[in-house]
């Protein structure tokens, strides 16, 4: 589909059902657009049109909000939620008043200098109030055009983003620009919706990759679950002249508080420390499978180093943290669940 079929498709589109009455829709100027744009971040229009009245109503104009005290601004901003965007709306009210003798700079770049102001919020008020060729890139634009062409993976990821915004670009007219921004946020918010996308009625529905493959529920890509991090450790199965394997207790609270476990050590060159200490003097050593044993937050890759022990001294020390157990009857203990393993495997 070539950047004109598209643009007038969609502004086709939205001469018959695009949104028109919305309260920053009329008297359009770059203040009342600016304050519905960042009220629009993470929040559904039913819900904005009462607090954008009120607040309009109370700060009709830049200088008046850049005068309010910040309490103000917060108390009318109560229940919106993410109150960082109020924060940065004030001082950006502060600034455009003191920099810019109270007129909105007429430049995307000059515009996204300012605090909470994105390239996309940039674009709806310079294309939507000024008329300047800007394209924007919100979440429900993202969505609608990752969708039309197929693009895989998570916007969120800069290649993904900068591929958008090239797209984005590509498709941005050179007149009705007001419409034209209006009509892509319109599409993701009431057609291209994140469930339930109602393809039948969209107007780029014949040229859209992600529908005409029947694939529009894998696009946008999701964020990706971080990586669960990975922790090493070696697992000492110390066996005495009796067969018996040490077990020590570990403190009450923590991972795996109470319970009983093998000495552990981050380091083989820490293999002799952790004999000495424990009055023993190391013999045979054998390295077991390794194995991972996976907790909520992390993995733990588990070597177990099954070494033949003998006292250093007279007596072995055991204090009423450490047990000789016979691995097939270790007694009525709290065993963490690889170490029951680990004994059940000898
Ligand atoms: S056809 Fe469906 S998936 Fe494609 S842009 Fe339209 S609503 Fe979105």
């Amino acid at each position: 589909m070539t950047p004109a079929s598209f643009h007038n498709t969609v502004l086709d589109w939205y001469d018959q059902h695009g949104r028109k009455d919305l309260p920053w829709q009329q008297n359009i100027n770059p203040y009342r657009v600016w304050v519905s744009e960042i009220m629009l971040q993470q929040t559904q229009v039913s819900t904005v049109i009462p607090y954008f009245e009120r607040f309009m109503k109370r700060f009709p104009t830049v200088q008046k909000l850049a005068r309010a005290p910040q309490d103000e601004v917060l108390h009318l901003w109560t229940g919106l939620g993410y109150y960082a965007r109020a924060r940065n709306l004030h001082r950006a009210a502060q600034i455009v008043v003191a920099e810019h003798g109270a007129v909105f700079p007429a430049d995307v770049s000059a515009l996204s200098s300012l605090p909470g102001i994105g390239r996309s919020t940039a674009g709806a008020i310079a294309s939507i109030s000024m008329d300047i060729r800007a394209p924007i890139l919100d979440g429900n634009v993202k969505r609608v055009l990752a969708r039309f062409h197929a693009i895989a993976g998570w916007p969120g990821e800069k290649p993904v983003e900068s591929q958008l915004w090239k797209i984005a670009e590509k498709y941005t007219p050179t007149r009705r620009l007001r419409d034209y921004s209006q009509v892509m946020m319109d599409l993701g918010a009431t057609l291209c919706t994140r469930s339930k996308p109602r393809c039948h009625e969209c107007p780029l529905a014949k040229h859209c990759s992600a529908f005409k493959a029947g694939t529009v529920s894998q696009y946008p890509g999701k964020k990706p679950s971080k990586a669960t991090p990975v922790r090493q450790t070696l697992m000492l199965l110390l066996e005495n002249e009796h067969g018996e394997v040490l077990l020590e207790q570990r403190p009450p609270s923590g991972l795996w508080g109470g319970l009983w476990c093998l000495p552990e050590i981050g380091d083989p060159a820490l293999l002799k420390g952790a004999l000495n200490e424990r009055g023993l003097n190391g013999g045979r050593i054998k390295a077991l499978p390794d194995f991972r044993h996976t907790f909520s937050h992390f993995h733990l890759d588990i070597s177990p180093l099954r070494i033949k022990v003998k006292p250093a001294g007279k007596v072995v020390r055991e204090t009423t943290r450490q047990r000789w157990v016979k691995h097939n009857s270790p007694g009525e203990l709290g065993l963490a669940a690889p170490i029951k393993k680990l004994l059940e495997s000898l």
